[in-house]
């Protein structure tokens, strides 16, 4: 099969390699769709792995094969894939710290190599401790919403992390895929979202998927709109959906007290930026963090998107073919005005 092989740093190579063998309790999954995310292009660009590998995460596909013991699918189902799994019962999954714990670290699903998600192949193999992370796409929804059910999860969590009221100001720093999000998940829950970015269409579509206000990150009185548009009372809370430090300074000068900065887009270690610890300590705002999915929240998950409630389409801007899954990455790292979230599909 073909396959779209990391060799290193920013070098992505389409090879033949075989198609995965399955065991008893896997299955074998042809992609269909493969979403682009930030942390894969993380590692693309920073070698923070050994390669080879495939990549590849956010991965909808039918099932060709299925090991003899798999009884809950039958071939030809159309499924999103999780490749991250908890296993429900260690100490870490006992806090539901699920995304600390030792097998939610391990991926469960490859093209082979060292398992990597495999996404950006032809064909994956799905291992028995993924299998619950499988879900069915319904008839009358798209590979694309399967693809898309991954980041919302992750999106989910991070809102469920949230101490917040209904009515209460939210804002969304980094007005991406990922911060639009969180904008459209906030809005659902009736929460007041002032988004911000620096591209002007990303905050025209914000207010499309929600937001009660989108300014630019970058207007040199944003303190004095925020208060404004808080009417006085300041943010009950703050979403940095972009890797900026400075977002961060800011939003936490900017929550109320006991409010709440959660941090979503710094994946990269030994970024280190000052804080004035006082602001957590005597102002009671906490500083938090979010990282990948929470399989219990697949089910609702899956209603919110299969429903269109939330409806992920109109996310997806490009769509590239697997043979150019380097442009793809490339686009997604270094977005256009035009440009949201990238998939590639076969
Ligand atoms: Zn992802
Ligand atoms: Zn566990």
């Amino acid at each position: 099969m073909r396959a779209v092989v990391y060799r290193g740093a920013n070098d992505l190579r389409v090879e033949t390699v075989p198609v995965p063998h399955i065991g008893a309790n896997e299955m074998l999954v042809r992609v269909a769709v493969c979403g682009v995310c930030p942390t894969d292009i993380k590692k693309i660009q920073h070698d923070t792995l050994a390669p080879p590998r495939i990549f590849g995460h956010e991965t909808a596909g039918t099932i060709v094969k299925l090991g003899a013991r798999v009884r809950a699918f039958r071939l030809g189902d159309r499924v999103a894939l999780h490749h991250h799994v908890p296993c429900m019962d260690c100490h870490a999954c006992r806090h539901r710290a699920f995304a600390q714990c030792p097998q939610y670290k391990r991926t469960g699903i490859t093209a082979g190599f060292e398992p990597s998600g495999g996404g950006y192949a032809e064909y994956v193999r799905v291992m028995s401790f993924c299998l619950p992370g499988v879900v069915k796409i319904p008839a009358k929804n798209s590979f694309v919403e399967g693809a898309l059910l991954e980041p919302v999860n992750t999106v989910l969590k991070g809102v469920n992390r949230l101490a917040v009221l209904p009515g209460d100001s939210v804002l969304v720093a980094g007005q991406g895929p990922i911060g639009l999000m969180f904008t459209k998940l906030l809005a659902l829950r009736g929460l007041k979202v002032i988004a911000t970015d620096l591209l002007d269409a990303r905050l025209k579509l914000a207010r499309h998927f929600g937001a009660a206000h989108s300014l630019r990150a970058d207007a040199p009185d944003l303190p004095e709109q925020l208060r404004r548009r808080t009417r006085g009372r300041s943010l009950d809370a703050a979403i940095i959906a972009v890797p900026v430090d400075a977002a961060v300074e800011q939003a936490l000068a900017l929550v109320r007290g006991a409010g709440q900065v959660l941090l979503f887009a710094h994946t990269k270690r030994g970024s280190i930026a000052p804080v004035d610890l006082s602001c957590v300590c005597v102002d009671e705002k906490d500083l938090l963090g979010s990282y990948s999915a929470d399989l219990t929240l697949q089910p609702a998950v899956a209603r919110l998107v299969f429903s269109r409630q939330f409806d992920v389409r109109p996310l997806v801007t490009h769509t590239f073919p697997l043979a150019e899954t380097a442009a793809a990455v490339a686009l997604a790292a270094k977005p256009q005005p035009d440009s949201l979230k990238v998939v590639v599909a076969q």
